[in-house]
């Protein structure tokens, strides 16, 4: 692959595959990481069932967005592409694509719930609940079951009327969290952000089943520090 912007992303998309694993958000080889190059329309995914440790950049799979084609590679890529490529094609915004089975997002999955803004953590990446699908219909799981996967996700963010921006996560019921961002980092950020906030939120109506979602004040206030036009958190992009 001689595309130079190619070369950059294989690191960055490497690197997202690292860091989940890293915040312990894998297990075995559950996850993969993705990140497209909208240029060459390439997308750069974890091969399908190989082991963390032993992947390097150059194994990962880069796979056409218009027929999910792969190109120049003789590793499968993972088998969750299909999912991957609906959320590219439905939001041009977005960079990165992360999905692990991390247990505390996961859980919150299996119990088909939306997990709650409760507090500061939740707010400063989510922008309101993070939604949850509907269980998938016999026909869906038989048929393309992957890339119904991926439109189930992007018609419940529509459900809830949240761009991929706002909302840069979902929970598929009885399965797990999908996150994304405007590149691989992002994405893995949101990933380990959202297990935080899962874990979080079981803890407090563990201590309180009562408890109340965060102000909405409080929840603009940090979501708006950190996003859009008018955020000031952090140093910028470096
Ligand atoms: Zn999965």
């Amino acid at each position: 692959m001689t595309i130079p912007a190619l070369a950059e992303l294989r690191e960055a998309v490497w690197a997202a595959n690292q860091a989940i694993v890293r915040a312990g958000l894998v297990t075995l080889s559950f996850g993969n990481a993705s990140g497209i190059d909208r240029e060459s329309g390439l997308m750069l995914i974890k091969p399908s069932g190989l082991p963390y440790d032993e992947l390097r950049p150059e194994d990962l799979v880069a796979v056409r967005l218009d027929d999910g084609g792969v190109v120049g590679s003789e590793l499968r890529p993972s088998s969750d592409t299909p999912t991957h490529l609906v959320l590219y094609r439905a939001w041009p915004e977005i960079g990165g694509v992360v999905h692990t089975h991390s247990v505390a997002a996961a859980a919150w999955a299996q119990a088909g719930r939306p997990i709650p803004p409760l507090g500061t953590t939740h707010a400063d990446h989510f922008h309101g609940a993070v939604p949850v699908t509907r269980r998938m219909r016999p026909s869906e799981i038989a048929g393309e079951y992957e890339a119904e996967t991926g439109s189930l996700i992007v018609a419940t963010l529509a459900g809830v009327g949240l761009s991929a921006d706002e909302m840069p996560a979902a929970l598929v019921a009885s399965h797990g969290p999908f996150t994304w961002g405007r590149d691989a980092r992002e994405a893995s950020d949101n990933a380990i952000a959202l297990e935080v906030v899962a874990a979080m939120a079981a803890q407090t109506f563990a201590l309180d089943p009562a408890t109340e979602p965060i102000a909405s004040e409080l929840l603009e206030r940090h979501f708006r520090r950190k996003h859009g036009p008018t955020a000031y958190y952090g140093q910028g992009r470096r």
